[in-house]
């Protein structure tokens, strides 16, 4: 393979009124969502033909691009249909990792006002990776909290999914160089934000916490929340510290890429009571259990 000749992973997208293989899903060079990361984005993905709280996803898409001014050309339902359609042809119903996604575009002009542009709207799906393979699941993830401070909810909404990761990336290069293989990021408080494209919760003496400032409001992070009620566990979004998330009985990630995925380690220190060694604790198993169960009710999924 030269660098002429990169290879690309199965699947299909949407680009230009066009359903195109993945080598062909191209972006122009002048766009504003390349040059400026001016774009926001959604993933859902798809288990054993179902898309998974589909409407969430579509819901926070609109949103996000009505927060940055931007107009999606298509509906929601249309949306949607194509995002079926990606599927079907990407060959990735048993599990795929389906993107939308809309740039502010290019200006013919190339004109400095944002006005200007023709937003670009695209869709792909992909074969489906999680951020914790299953076969890691005993383990849990290895993580770093970073010194790095996730870019503050007052510079870039981080309610609207967007592509300003140069905090996270290199936040999970200061985790590899830790020896860690994932990272959170903080606030200037102290206080733990999240990691590249996931929240994280603590269970503590029976009750479970997510940091309520500074984050994405994950469709995963919302799943978490109503399943613990269900349980009746209780369950709060605040500031957490990053000494009492140290501190915590179990600690999770949740990510539209693998669901809840239990922290094995922070900092290189077990998560939990020195007996369990790293391993999940009950509430995330039952959670994460509940999780799957949910990926084949109605309610909450809707056919490719
Ligand atoms: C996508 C994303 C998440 C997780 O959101 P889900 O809807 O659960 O997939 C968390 N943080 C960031 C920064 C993200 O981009």
């Amino acid at each position: 393979m030269t660098a002429d000749e990169p290879t690309f992973p199965p699947g299909c997208a949407y680009v230009r009124g066009r359903y195109v293989p993945m080598k062909e899903a191209t972006l122009s060079v002048l766009d504003w969502g390349f040059l400026r990361s001016d774009a926001t984005y959604d993933v859902a993905h798809c288990i054993d033909g179902l898309f998974f709280r589909l409407d969430a996803h579509l819901d926070r898409f609109y949103r996000s691009a009505e927060k940055l001014r931007l107009a999606i050309p298509v509906d929601k339902a249309r949306c949607a249909e194509i995002m079926r359609e990606c599927v079907r042809r990407g060959g990735v119903q048993e599990a795929g990792y389906v993107e939308c996604l809309i740039t502010r575009g290019v200006s013919p002009t190339f004109s400095r006002d944002p006005r200007d542009a023709v937003p670009t709207f695209m869709v792909f799906a992909i074969p489906l990776g999680f951020i914790l393979p299953r076969e890691r699941w005993e383990e849990g993830l290895s993580i770093h909290i970073s010194r790095i401070h996730r870019i503050p909810p007052e510079s870039v909404d981080p309610t609207a999914k967007n592509y300003h990761w140069h905090d996270l990336v290199q936040g999970l290069y200061e985790a590899y160089d830790a020896g860690a293989e994932n990272v959170v990021l903080t606030d200037p408080a102290g206080a733990v934000c999240e990691g590249p494209g996931f929240n994280v919760f603590l269970v503590k003496d029976g009750r479970i916490a997510t940091p309520d400032r500074g984050v994405l409001e994950g469709v995963s992070r919302d799943t978490a929340i109503r399943l613990a009620r269900d349980l009746q566990i209780p369950v709060e979004a605040r500031a957490i510290p990053t000494d009492e998330f140290r501190a915590a009985d179990e600690a999770f990630i949740t990510s539209t890429a693998g669901g809840i995925m239990p922290i094995g380690r922070i900092d290189g220190r077990p998560v939990g009571p020195e007996t369990r060694g790293g391993a999940p604790g009950p509430i995330t198993r039952r959670l994460r259990d509940l999780y799957w169960e949910k990926h084949a009710d109605p309610a909450w999924t809707t056919p490719v």
